[in-house]
């Protein structure tokens, strides 16, 4: 995704505070750079995975059968008119050179057979394009319901609920495995409504999508995002105790303060509120989610644009 230039300039100070790094232009240079360069990290795990997965591949194969038929459809459309045509072509040749009534009346009777037989190859077509139509109306479907299956969420492409609740429960055994420290941030933006409200549906889509774009600048690659609800998300940061969660909602925190979304000519600004909770030893991910949202319930109660960590 590209950003334009004040976006990628906000984002580049924000890593440069990240990093502590002086902003001297030799150092805004370089990030500037970094930033502009850096890919979107995937944030949907083992995608090649999935990709070659069950779904996904009888997907790919059906989208495949539904192109041929739709391309064998034009074909023969095309064959059959462009012969037609070359047929009614020296038809009215002929009538034009017919002088005789006999002739021209033959003429005309064959022109008129040429003009049905375009009209049936014309029906035939329509109803073979109508079926493609619905064949792939069917497989729109079919790919928001396997999007669904594979855990992403598609409007922002983080995971989605089902993503969240397998990572997160990978995440939970590979923290108990190796004594690690786990961390969630739940995130949930301040007054979304009044951006529905003022701006229109599109305009609130649009900010999902741009918040989940910045948490993916403060996180790192080893890290998660999920849409846990309307604008409601979900950061898993292996590795991380509390203290290293805080400086990541605080990097959100700036990043979004600096970076409002431009839509339609408007500046459109927000802040959100957020719950931290630490992995705590034997405890399920549906408890170290409740416990992160009692916390953000805490943040919005104590007036929003701040986090509360989890007790
Ligand atoms: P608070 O600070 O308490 O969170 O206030 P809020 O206005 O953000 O309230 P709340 O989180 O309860 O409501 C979120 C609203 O977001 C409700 C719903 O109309 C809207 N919403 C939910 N999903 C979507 C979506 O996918 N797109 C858009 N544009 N709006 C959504
Ligand atoms: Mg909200
Ligand atoms: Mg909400």
């Amino acid at each position: 995704m590209e950003h334009s230039p004040h976006v990628l300039a906000a984002l580049t100070m924000q890593q440069l505070i990240a990093r502590g790094l002086a902003p001297t232009p030799e150092n805004f240079a370089r990030t500037y750079y970094e930033i502009s360069i850096k890919p979107v990290p995937a944030l949907v795990p083992d995608t090649r995975q999935l990709l070659e997965s069950a779904p996904c591949a009888e997907l790919t194969q059906a989208l495949h059968s539904l192109v041929n038929d739709a391309f064998g459809v034009t074909d023969r459309l095309s064959t059959k008119l462009s012969n037609t045509w070359r047929a009614m072509d020296a038809n009215a040749e002929a009538l034009r050179q017919s002088r005789l009534p006999d002739e021209t009346l033959r003429q005309v009777v064959t022109l008129l057979a040429h003009a049905s037989g375009l009209m049936d190859i014309i029906e035939t077509s329509r109803e073979e394009l109508e079926q493609s139509r619905q064949a792939l109306r069917q497989m729109e479907g079919k790919l928001a319901e396997t999007t669904r299956e594979l855990g992403v969420d598609a409007l922002t492409n983080t995971l989605n609920r089902r993503g969240l609740s397998n990572c997160l429960s990978r995440e939970i055994a590979r923290a108990k495995r190796h004594q690690d420290k786990l961390s969630v941030i739940m995130a949930d933006l301040d007054n979304f409504k009044r951006i529905n409200d003022s701006h229109g549906h599109e305009a609130g889509d649009r900010m999902i999508v741009h918040f989940a774009q910045l948490i993916r600048f403060v996180i790192r690659d080893a890290d998660y995002v999920a849409r846990f609800g309307g604008e409601e998300f979900v950061l898993i940061l292996p590795e991380a105790d509390q203290v290293h969660a805080e400086m990541v909602a605080l990097r959100l925190q700036t990043i979004l303060a600096k970076t409002p979304l431009l839509y339609e000519d408007n500046e459109i600004s927000v802040t959100f509120s957020a719950g931290i909770a630490e992995y705590r030893d034997n405890e399920e991910g549906a408890e170290m989610l409740r416990r992160a949202d009692t916390a953000l319930y805490a943040a919005k109660a104590a007036g929003r644009d701040c986090f509360r960590l989890a007790q």
